[in-house]
């Protein structure tokens, strides 16, 4: 597990390294990832978003899911998607849901959607989001 980290890690490299998402990368990332990566692609096309409270400067992340859902996500740490607490949490097939993955190619690619919120709409915001642990 750790060691396709790593892997994961140097890739995020190159992918900062080039701006974009080159075949040879793509076809890296298939080997890593042979059941998300299909998926993982579908989310980067939809969306990832920072969102920015001010005046605190909090900043939290969200990618929009298949069924146009938003699953909060803490980058490398957490999601609130069904796979990641079946796939991740209980039975440990995996480090990374489509989502985690998604949102680090994103900010490898520096590409994502940035919304400015007050901090004073923090608990309503985060109420939109079905958080399952
Ligand atoms: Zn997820």
């Amino acid at each position: 597990m750790f060691m396709r980290k790593n892997v994961f890690n140097s890739l995020l490299k190159k992918i900062e390294e080039k701006s974009e998402l080159t075949e040879d990368i793509i076809e890296e990332l298939k080997e890593l990832f042979p059941d998300k990566i299909e998926k993982t692609l579908e989310i980067l096309k939809k969306g990832i978003i920072q969102y920015t409270f001010s005046p605190s400067g909090r900043k939290i992340w969200a990618v929009v899911g298949s069924k146009n859902d938003l699953h909060l996500i803490y980058p490398y740490t957490y999601c609130s998607c069904l796979d990641f607490y079946k796939s991740v949490v209980i039975n440990r097939k995996s480090i990374l849901c489509k989502h985690l993955i998604a949102h680090l190619i994103s900010s490898s690619l520096n590409s994502f959607e940035e919304v400015s919120l007050k901090d004073e709409d923090f608990s309503k915001f985060l109420k939109q989001f079905k958080i399952k642990i």
